[in-house]
């Protein structure tokens, strides 16, 4: 079985003047919908601890957590360690320990802190698994050929050197790629791409282009339709 792989950005609440709040998921939501997940069973696997779910058992989660915030520090990290939760956090390396960043033509400007190669060790020290977000936030399909594979084999070569191990998996900023950027990806020693296309994993997915299901979470976000997604994802395997 498939696992049902969650994308987050942010574990803080929306600041005021947010103009995506679906990038922001609040530290208690996130509490609580890992307290609701172990609670129904589902476990929580990496790339490096994927395995083959076997039949009536639930699918595993992934939960992968894009752009590599000071909060997925500062804020998620203590609360995945409390609920013994694994994770995937997909960094921009030319950002890490950065006060203030925003990245023209995103569409959330507000600025960010990043997290620190110091912080990515600690984490991946403590089982937390990390993938590449590029160098720098950027499209690759807005990129040519070489540099697309520049930003592919750097990104990974230094954030092995930071945390220690192999680098398994990628996620394309913007979800963007397309048939030749895979192509480059694997041939650059990816096995696992995510993007941003919603749903569930087809049984006959390109482990280069995952699909994933957008896990919101702030004030205004009711719990019940977080369990209505995962619910729904799971009827669809
Ligand atoms: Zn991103």
């Amino acid at each position: 079985m498939k696992p049902i792989i969650l994308m987050y950005h942010h574990i803080a609440p929306p600041p005021a003047g947010a103009k995506i709040r679906g990038m922001y998921v609040s530290p208690r939501q996130f509490d609580w919908q890992l307290g609701w997940l172990r609670s129904r069973g589902f476990s929580f696997s990496t790339f490096e601890n994927l395995s083959d779910t076997r039949p009536g058992e639930r699918p595993d989660i992934i939960l992968t957590l894009d752009d590599g915030y000071l909060n997925n520090y500062e804020q998620a990290f203590p609360i995945l360690r409390k609920h013994g939760a694994r994770a995937v956090i997909y960094p921009i390396l030319n950002d890490l320990g950065r006060r203030g960043v925003s990245w023209p033509g995103a569409t959330e400007q507000t600025p960010a802190d990043m997290m620190s190669a110091e912080q990515i060790r600690e984490m991946a020290d403590a089982g937390i698994e990390f993938g590449s977000h590029l160098l720098e936030h950027r499209r690759l399909t807005e990129m040519s050929e070489t540099e697309q594979i520049a930003q592919l084999t750097a990104s990974k070569a230094r954030l092995e050197s930071i945390v220690g191990r192999p680098v398994l998996s990628i996620a394309y900023p913007y979800g963007a790629c397309d048939d030749g950027i895979i192509g480059r990806t694997r041939a650059a020693g990816y096995r696992y791409g995510v993007t941003t296309e919603p749903g569930r994993i087809a049984k006959d997915a390109d482990p280069l282009r995952l699909n994933r299901y957008t896990a919101k979470g702030c004030k205004l976000y009711h719990p019940l339709k977080f369990i209505r997604m995962i619910r729904t994802a799971e009827r669809q395997d």
